[in-house]
């Protein structure tokens, strides 16, 4: 089953800038796949692509499997919300009962590791936390796929290895799809089932590559 597939993908700007050109990519369910490439190669614009925030200029996009789930690098909270209040947010959105959302929610703070932290605010946690915050959130909806920009870009090198850890605990025990985006190989190879290097000036897809000691 795939969760993601590109077929024959190009992305034109009005500038006249080729971001991506001839992409194909598919990730099937329960694949992490970690897309690696410098600073310019289009990976931003492969993940908004594939979260339909933005349309190709030609070729097919299709995510089969439904419902996507985001987690970016600034973990966008509700600052005067809690940290319960966050994560229940897109069930609330969706208009689920509230007995229902509280449970849901609080499953994805325990996958999550945030136990006791619930009624906190934002303002009161580390980057490292609000990270996780933002995941739980994305988590409480079981979307089939997930989509990271480089959500770790911004946290110190400890957190950020804790946190690689934390989500590969996570993805082995739920078995969700992932797209994830970095300019880091050593992340790229730590959290891959399959790594897709890109290059840029087109941004395109120039090898791939299985990660022979994966995770389950
Ligand atoms: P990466 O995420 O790998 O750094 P991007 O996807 O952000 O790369 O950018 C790929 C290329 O597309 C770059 O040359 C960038 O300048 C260009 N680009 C990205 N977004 C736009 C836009 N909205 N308008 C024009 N050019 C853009
Ligand atoms: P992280 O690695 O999640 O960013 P830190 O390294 O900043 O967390 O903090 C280490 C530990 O300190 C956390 O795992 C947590 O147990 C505790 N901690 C951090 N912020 C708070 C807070 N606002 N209130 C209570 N405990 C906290």
């Amino acid at each position: 089953q795939t969760a993601l597939s590109f077929v024959a993908v190009d992305k034109r700007f009005g500038s006249g800038t080729t971001a991506l050109s001839g992409v194909e990519l598919q990730v099937g369910a329960g694949e992490f796949v970690v897309v690696v490439g410098p600073s310019g190669c289009g990976k931003s614009t492969l993940l908004r692509l594939a979260s339909g925030l933005d349309a190709p200029s030609a070729g097919e996009i299709s995510t089969p499997g439904g419902d996507i789930g985001y987690v970016f690098q600034d973990a966008t909270l509700l600052p005067w919300r809690s940290v319960l209040a966050n994560v229940a947010l897109p069930a609330e959105l969706a208009g689920r009962p509230k007995a229902e959302r509280h449970e849901r929610a609080m499953d994805a703070i325990r996958l999550v590791g945030l136990d006791g932290f619930e009624e906190q605010l934002p303002g009161q946690l580390s980057g490292g936390m609000r990270m996780r915050v933002s995941l739980a959130r994305a988590l409480m909806m079981s979307p089939a796929l997930f989509l990271f920009d480089e959500p770790f870009g911004a946290l110190d090198e400890m957190t950020r290895l804790r946190m690689q850890e934390e989500l590969q605990r996570i993805f082995t025990e739920t078995g969700f799809a992932g797209l994830f985006i970095t300019h880091s190989v050593t992340e790229a190879v730590f959290l891959a089932n399959r790594v897709v290097v890109m290059s840029a000036r087109p941004g395109r897809i120039t090898a791939e590559f299985e990660v022979p000691f994966a995770h389950p």
